[in-house]
């Protein structure tokens, strides 16, 4: 572990979070969140509740590329990088502090995506080892028994917002920070919410919030229906580098499931599986693909990305061999669509 910075209040981070907490929409279930095949179909955004004042320990500005902050109760971490990718590791944290009670709502989840967070920490390492900039790494260091940071507050602290409201304010304010430190450095930039699944189907489910039954229109058909405006890439869609179009971005050659799939790491929405066909389960995206990408607006697009586990997240070497499939991916897709380049 580097350096730990102690965040105090900050003028800038109370800005970001008067602006960013505002927004709390969530239709999420199971793992990453998001609607397995077949689900209904969501609708637009819940309005945004009133603000919610800031905690007392925020990250607040100027930050060290590659230093590690940690909220007040070393709870959450924020790696500050320079490169225009924010990764998120909601479901990989492995602390359980014996002050903090398990979650005991109805129906949530406890179980943790396994070794996702060294699988975080394994692309942030490849990706600064290859081009000498770092993506931002934000880290939930809780077990998600305690803590579940891909919901909105009650479900995410399990009703325990005494004692956790302050860390899920902390870990979205360290993304908004990160979100407002790509849009300084390059103006536009990509939010990935790293996930792991249990699904039959050995293959990256990628999540832009659109539901099985959604991507299973024609590409014409999903273009006439309006729904590539809500996606969590819709800045992209409506970005003049986004010319080929939503279907191109969402399941072409050129888009992220495209440039995996080609580099051997099968993904749906891809060209070789545009969508999950009938009775396939699928994860379409949860809150933080929700609350960071671009579906409500913001430069910053985002993708939900959960992974089988053989191969990708096993072991240290499969971590390594994928994180560099990914980081070649995201260079291609960063230079073409973001005009960004190490
Ligand atoms: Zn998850």
């Amino acid at each position: 572990m580097t350096a730990h910075g102690r965040m105090t209040h900050g003028k800038a981070a109370r800005t970001w979070l008067a602006t960013t907490l505002a927004f709390s929409v969530a239709f999420s279930v199971a793992c990453g969140g998001g609607a397995a095949a077949g689900s209904p179909t969501p609708t637009g955004p819940t309005p945004p509740p009133g603000p919610t004042p800031p905690p007392a320990d925020v990250p607040t500005a100027p930050f060290v590329v590659g230093r590690e902050y940690t909220d007040a109760n070393g709870w959450v971490q924020y790696t500050a990088g320079d490169a225009p990718v924010v990764l998120i590791a909601p479901h990989g944290g492995l602390l359980t502090p014996a002050s903090l009670p398990d979650r005991s709502c109805s129906g949530c989840v406890t179980a943790n995506d396994t070794n996702t967070q060294a699988l975080a920490r394994a692309i942030a390492d490849t990706f600064t080892a290859r081009t000498g900039r770092r993506p931002h790494l934000v880290v939930n260091l809780l077990h998600r028994r305690k803590f579940d940071a891909n919901r909105d507050l009650p479900e995410a602290s399990g009703g325990n917002t005494t004692q956790l409201r302050a860390t899920w304010e902390w870990l979205h304010a360290a993304v908004d920070t990160a979100k407002a430190d790509v849009v300084r450095r390059a103006g536009r930039g990509l939010v990935l919410d790293l996930h792991g699944h249990a699904h039959t189907i050995a293959r990256l489910e990628l999540g832009y919030l659109l539901t099985a039954t959604q991507l299973r229109l024609s590409d014409a058909e999903l273009a006439a229906s309006g729904a590539f405006g809500a996606t969590s890439i819709a800045r992209l869609v409506g970005d003049a580098r986004g010319a080929p179009g939503g279907a191109e971005l969402l399941r072409g050659p050129t888009s992220l499931g495209g440039l995996l799939q080609a580099r051997g790491v099968p993904s749906v929405p891809s060209p070789a599986a545009p969508a999950p066909l009938v009775g396939e389960d699928y994860f379409n995206g949860g809150f933080n693909t929700q609350r960071h990408g671009s579906r409500l607006g913001g430069p910053l697009d985002a993708i939900q990305i959960e992974s089988h586990f053989t191969g990708i997240r096993d072991t240290n070497e499969s971590r390594g061999r994928f994180a560099a499939r990914l980081t070649d991916a995201l260079l291609e897709l960063l230079a073409t669509r973001y005009g960004w380049q190490p």
